[in-house]
C-alpha cells in the first residue's frame, strides 16, 4: 500500500510498504479521509521532538472497514467509520474515573499524548485497536467525519468544562480550526456574542462562516479595548484557541469578575503573568482542555448527525495521498484553515 512514512525530520516519503493485516482486536481500515492538524506539521518539521522513525502521522480520520481481526466484536468488513486517536483500555483507574485522556495503557493512533504511539491514517491503510472506532452515520461526509476529534475537543473544552450557557457572551482567541470550530459549537449551543480575536484578517473574515458575530485584529487595535467596546460588561468566557504564549496572557487579560477562561490552546512551554490575588478577587475560573474521552466523541458525532455543526466547513484545500508535500506547503499559505487527505 501506498503510504506518507517519516523517516526523519523533513524527511516525509512516499512508499510502498506491507498493507497491515488484522489479528485479535484490531481492525485495518480503507482510508477516507485524514485531516493535517498542527500536530502533525510539528513532527513533520521538527518543531515536535517527541516523535519516533520510521512513523506514519494522521490522526483526524475517517474510512471503512477493510478487516477484522478473530477478536473484533461489533464491527463488520464495509462499515463506515470514524477513529478516534485515543484508544484507552477502559480498565484503568484514569478510565473508571472518567478520564480515557489520562489512560495508562493506552495508545493514541498516529499522534501525541500517551507512550504507545501506533501508526497513523496518513496511508492507503491503518491498522486500529477496535475500541477506538465508531459507527459514522450514513448523512456526515467522510470529510466531516474525519474532523470528529477536534470537534470533540472543542465540545469537551467550551460545553462540558467551561460549561457555556444561552446568551453568554464568549470571546475567542484564534481562528485557525479549533477556534472555528469552537464558534461553532458556542453558535449552537446559544451564546449571544462570539468575538473571534486573530492577527490574520483573511482568516477572521473565514470565522463569520463559523458564527462569529464580531472580529477584532489584535494586531491592529488594543485587543481589551475592542472587546469591552463591544461587550462592556465582559466576556463570560475566554477560550484561547491560539497557542503562542501573548494569547494566554490575552486570555487573563479580558477577564473581568467571573470570568471562566479556558486554555485551550497553549502547548508549548513557558509562562505567562498572573496574579494569584487576581483571580481570587475576580473569582477566575481555569479550564484547559486536553484531548478528548469517548463521550466527547459520541456528543461530536451526535452533533453532527443532527446536522447542529458541519466540521467539513472549514476545509479549505483537499489532496490525494501522492500529492501530500503539496498539502504541508499549504500548510504555510495564508488563506487555508484545514487541509484534506484523502487517500
Ligand atoms: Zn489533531
Ligand atoms: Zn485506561
Amino acid at each position: 500500500m501506498l503510504a506518507a512514512v517519516l523517516e526523519d525530520f523533513n524527511q516525509l516519503v512516499l512508499k510502498d510498504v506491507p498493507k497491515p493485516a488484522a489479528t485479535g482486536d484490531m481492525v485495518v481500515l480503507k482510508v477516507k479521509s485524514c485531516g493535517i492538524c498542527l500536530t502533525d506539521w510539528k513532527a513533520i518539521t521538527g518543531h515536535r521532538r517527541n516523535v519516533t522513525f520510521p512513523s506514519i502521522q494522521g490522526h483526524e480520520f475517517s474510512g471503512i472497514v477493510d478487516e477484522i481481526g478473530e477478536g473484533v466484536k461489533f464491527f463488520q468488513p464495509g462499515e463506515e467509520v470514524i477513529c478516534s486517536p485515543v484508544a484507552n483500555c477502559g480498565i484503568c483507574h484514569e478510565c473508571r474515573s472518567g478520564f480515557a485522556q489520562y489512560c495508562k495503557n493506552g495508545a493514541v493512533i498516529g499522534g501525541d499524548g500517551m507512550d504507545t504511539v501506533l501508526d497513523g491514517a496518513f496511508a492507503e491503510y491503518v491498522l486500529v485497536p477496535e475500541r477506538a472506532l465508531y459507527q459514522k452515520p450514513p448523512n456526515v461526509t467522510f470529510d466531516a467525519a474525519a474532523l470528529t476529534e477536534p470537534l470533540a475537543g472543542c465540545y469537551k473544552g467550551m460545553i462540558e468544562y467551561s460549561q457555556l450557557k444561552i446568551t453568554e457572551d464568549v470571546v475567542i482567541i484564534g481562528s485557525g480550526s479549533m477556534g472555528l470550530l469552537a464558534a461553532m459549537i458556542a453558535e449552537r449551543a446559544g451564546a449571544a456574542s462570539i468575538i473571534l480575536v486573530d492577527v490574520d484578517n483573511w482568516r477572521l473574515e473565514f470565522s463569520k462562516k463559523c458564527g462569529a458575530t464580531h472580529l477584532v485584529n489584535s494586531a491592529e487595535v488594543d485587543a481589551k479595548e475592542a472587546v469591552y467596546d463591544i461587550l462592556p460588561n465582559g466576556p463570560d468566557i475566554v477560550f484561547e484557541a491560539a497557542g503562542p504564549l501573548p494569547a494566554a496572557q490575552l486570555a487573563f487579560d479580558l477577564c473581568r469578575r467571573g470570568t471562566r477562561v479556558n486554555e485551550f490552546g497553549v502547548t508549548t512551554p513557558g509562562t505567562i503573568n498572573v496574579s494569584p490575588a487576581e483571580i481570587h478577587w475576580k473569582e477566575t475560573r481555569v479550564d484547559a482542555s486536553f484531548s478528548v474521552y469517548p463521550r466527547a466523541m459520541q456528543q461530536s458525532i451526535r452533533l453532527q448527525e443532527k446536522g447542529f455543526v458541519d466540521a467539513g466547513k472549514i476545509i479549505t484545500h483537499w489532496f490525494p495521498l501522492d500529492q501530500i508535500q503539496d498539502a504541508l506547503a499549504t500548510m504555510d499559505a495564508p488563506d487555508r484553515v484545514k487541509v484534506m487527505i484523502n487517500p
